[in-house]
């Protein structure tokens, strides 16, 4: 799999910066939202970030030079975003059994917020009226997405506002005349299928008639990316195409100019993002080879938690001769990235490093076994900066009250 950053520019990163080393590429991030832009209709189509990908602030700046808006996950990320300098109406909040405080709050920001219950819109109506336009997530018994934990349209999730209770919803607009603006539906990550996309604005058809202030059909996130060498990710040329001609049928369906949101994370950042770990050990046992190497679950959650493919290479030495490794971590817990992998032959102390590691991977990070968190670094024309800082051992106490006063 050939990466954007050379084996030369992740070496030189692991001997200057240490390892375990998040390493990521500023031109990626934004050769993806430019590819996006290229395919679907400029005037009425609008990208947002989904930061709880990546939340470091030198990536969301990233994000906002390249001229993409930002979606949150929570009301810290909206500050975060604020903090970078985003403009309150480039900034989305899809919030999730959040209490209304937070919502309450986004408001104040001035930020875009969809709501994902009843309940939370009832509170906004007797609140606001109609004085803020506002979102609602609905969800549309859809399965799809590369699992099931990664799926949140299907019928038993809890994402969003049931279609089987549009009644409900329709009586509380009508109750406090609130306006919406947005109908926003996100059904999963890696989907691939252009179709589940489709089936989206088939839901949104059969809604746009009871919602005669809606404006932005939210169509979320969740584009599939390659993970595994040969492996495609969603057609985005074919997915624009298909979008752009959904988005005019029913703008002259309703006689409405409407507009198309999106909300990617992994496909904004997965690819820009390299984990580079060291081989502490090789441990041979009847015909399994582990290379050890000195990360573990606590840095990237995804293979054990997802099941998910990380493309490993030996970065050391990359045209060793291939030989099989099961690769596992250094935790207390079994926690293997690799069961049965060809991975060019492996000497301790060898660099490998693990692809796709720009969505999910550090955000997801912990101290479990309270080891360190990594160091992450950015490049950018072919310059490294370290972006935030490996832990040390005065930051495993420093939220801890101390034992003798
Ligand atoms: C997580 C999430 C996204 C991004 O999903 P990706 O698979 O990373 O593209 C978008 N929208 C919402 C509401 C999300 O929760």
């Amino acid at each position: 799999m050939k990466s954007s950053l050379s084996y030369e520019q992740l070496r030189a990163a692991a001997n200057e910066y240490g390892t375990p080393l998040y390493v990521y590429h500023a031109e990626k991030i934004v050769s993806q939202y430019q590819n996006l832009l290229s395919h679907f209709s400029s005037n009425n189509t609008r990208f947002f970030y989904a930061s709880k990908a990546l939340t470091n602030i030198h990536i969301l700046d990233v994000v906002k030079r390249s001229g993409c808006n930002v979606d949150c996950s929570s009301i810290n990320e909206a500050k975060l975003a604020l903090h970078v300098g985003f403009e309150p109406k480039n900034i989305l909040y899809t919030s999730n059994s959040v209490s209304f405080e937070e919502i309450y709050e986004a408001v104040s920001l001035g930020i875009h917020v969809n709501i994902d219950s009843l309940s939370n819109l009832e509170k906004f109506g007797e609140k606001f009226g109609n004085r803020y336009p506002v979102g609602v997530r609905v969800r549309p018994n859809i399965m799809a997405g590369g699992n099931l934990k990664i799926s949140t349209g299907h019928d038993k999730s809890k994402f969003g506002i049931p279609v089987t209770q549009l009644n409900e919803l329709i009586e509380i607009q009508e109750k406090y005349n609130i306006n919406i603006a947005t109908l926003h539906i996100h059904t999963g990550s890696e989907i691939k299928d252009v179709a589940v996309f489709l089936q989206s604005a088939e839901v949104f058809d059969t809604l746009l008639a009871s919602f005669p202030t809606v404006n932005v059909l939210d169509f979320g996130g969740g584009f599939k990316v390659p993970y595994q060498p040969n492996e495609k990710g969603t057609d985005i040329a074919l997915l624009g195409a298909e979008v752009n001609k959904a988005m005019m049928r029913l703008s002259e369906k309703y006689g409405r100019k409407l507009m198309a949101w999106f909300e990617p994370g992994k496909y904004m950042v997965s690819e820009c993002g390299y984990f580079v770990t060291t081989v502490n050990v090789l441990k041979q046992s009847g015909d399994i080879h582990f290379a050890g190497i000195n990360t573990g679950l606590n840095h990237l959650i995804r293979p054990m938690f997802y099941d998910s493919y990380h493309h490993i290479d030996n970065i050391s030495n990359p045209t060793a001769s291939p030989q099989r490794y099961a690769v596992v971590g250094n935790i207390c817990e079994t926690d293997t990235f690799a069961w049965d992998r060809e991975i060019p032959t492996i000497q301790e102390g060898d660099f490998l490093v693990f692809y796709n590691a720009g969505a999910y991977g550090y955000e997801m990070a912990s101290n479990y076994n309270a080891r360190f968190k990594p160091a992450q670094v950015l490049f950018e024309d072919g310059i490294s900066k370290l972006i935030s800082r490996r832990d040390t051992f005065e930051d495993l106490l420093s939220l801890q009250l101390p034992l003798h006063k």
